[in-house]
């Protein structure tokens, strides 16, 4: 996988929070998760935000106040622009229908509990420049904003923002001069909001030519982004997906990964996951420790064992088979990886454990292998986790000190 597949949204978000380093943020009211208290017995568990970034972080409890609601119902307004050396041929209808099944996905990934409802205008609006003039979206946030604040004044005409939630700048999808990266928008003052029909917009996202080839689930990876997670692929150096392989959508955010379904550490920071089905360890087990998981792709049952490694690190495990989004994956099993609170976006704030170090077939680590089936165990930061046994719908396993 080459890096001009990979989205930018990471730039543009740390341009934004670079420049607001220093200034005290205020809250836009969002729908923090609650803060986790002594009685807690998942809170030794919750990371806190620790990043220093301040528009997306895989801590949460809270997530960023100005960051998108994850459960419940929201709006999306959808509204869809071409350029002069770049008008659609397509209709509207045929657009949309390239993002429409995002909403289904959302469905899954969130267990029925966040509700996209996309609400598309179903009328090109024509930019007032190229499209190679926009190009790349990612240049700056204060290029970014200004790209979308052009197309939201230009529909503002028919469209009633008020309610809008969450807004998509879908462009013409064949204008190549818009270059391969789409971004989110995800301001962390709303000062650097778009201000609307009495409303400010905080969280979207602007399709690119890349939507070609990624399909549906870019909108999903950049809505996701506005939910308040960070971008799991890495920005720099290494060769291939050197931190999450093909698990998640936040690393390789294609339909044609073997697991794109989210990890069940993003499903938890976002409400999608309650408490009660995360078994938490406050520290490495220093006797064995029986743990069952369903696989994260069903609904309902014990999801993930966490076990608290520090202030800002733990060891997750969850199971992943064959199921809904996952359904091309490789190995069925017990995935573990950590999690570091403390590492931004794009630099490994969650890290797979492979089953090999390297992959000869390739030159560098790949994570096919990397879910443990039973019988198989892996031991990480003096925590060995043992797959016991499969059955029904459940695996058994086994925390012990390595
Ligand atoms: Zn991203």
């Amino acid at each position: 996988m080459t890096r001009h597949r990979m989205r930018g949204s990471g730039v543009i978000g740390r341009l934004s929070a670079l420049a607001l380093l220093a200034v005290v943020l205020p809250s836009c009211g969002g729908t923090a998760g609650s803060r986790p208290s002594a009685d807690d017995p998942a809170g030794p568990c919750k990371l806190p935000v620790a990043d220093g970034r301040g528009d997306v972080a895989i801590g949460g409890w809270p997530r960023a106040a100005e960051r998108l609601r994850a459960v419940g119902e929201v709006v999306a307004t959808v509204i869809m622009v071409d350029f002069p050396d770049a008008p659609a041929t397509m209709s509207p209808d045929a657009a949309f229908a390239k993002i429409a099944p995002s909403t289904g996905i959302f469905d899954e990934v969130s267990y029925g509990r966040f509700t996209y409802r996309l609400e598309p205008v179903m009328k090109w609006y024509r930019m007032s420049a190229p499209s190679t003039e926009y190009a790349p979206l990612t240049s700056s946030f204060d290029h970014h904003r200004a790209y979308i604040a052009e197309a939201v004044a230009l529909a503002d005409a028919d469209v009633d923002f008020s309610s809008t939630e969450s807004l998509i700048v879908l462009a013409n999808p064949d204008a190549d001069g818009l270059g391969e990266a789409g971004p989110a928008f995800t301001p962390i003052s709303s000062d650097d909001g778009i201000a609307v029909d009495g409303t400010v917009l905080m969280n979207g996202a602007t399709s690119a030519h890349d939507l070609g080839y990624w399909g549906a689930i870019w909108l999903n990876h950049e809505v996701t982004h506005t939910l308040g997670l960070p971008d799991l692929y890495a920005f720099e150096g290494g060769e291939g997906l050197p931190y999450t392989g093909e698990f998640g959508y936040m690393g390789l955010s294609s339909l044609d990964a073997n697991a794109p379904g989210l990890l069940g550490w993003e499903r938890w920071v976002l409400g999608w996951l309650d408490d009660d089905q995360i078994t938490c360890l406050a520290a490495p087990p220093s006797a064995s420790v029986p743990v069952v998981l369903t696989p994260i792709g069903t609904v309902g049952g014990p999801k993930a064992v966490v076990v608290a490694l520090g202030p800002t690190r733990a060891l997750v495990a969850e199971a992943r088979t064959a199921t809904g989004l996952d359904a091309g994956i490789r190995k069925e099993g017990v995935l573990v990886y950590t999690v570091d609170s403390s590492v931004e976006s794009g630099f490994g704030p969650v890290r797979v454990v492979p089953a090999d170090p390297l992959d000869p077939a390739v030159g560098h680590t790949t994570f096919f292998d990397a879910p443990r089936a039973a019988g198989e165990s892996v031991e990480v930061e003096g925590v060995r986790v043992a797959v016991v046994s499969r059955a029904g719908d459940g695996f058994r396993l086994e925390l012990s000190a390595g």
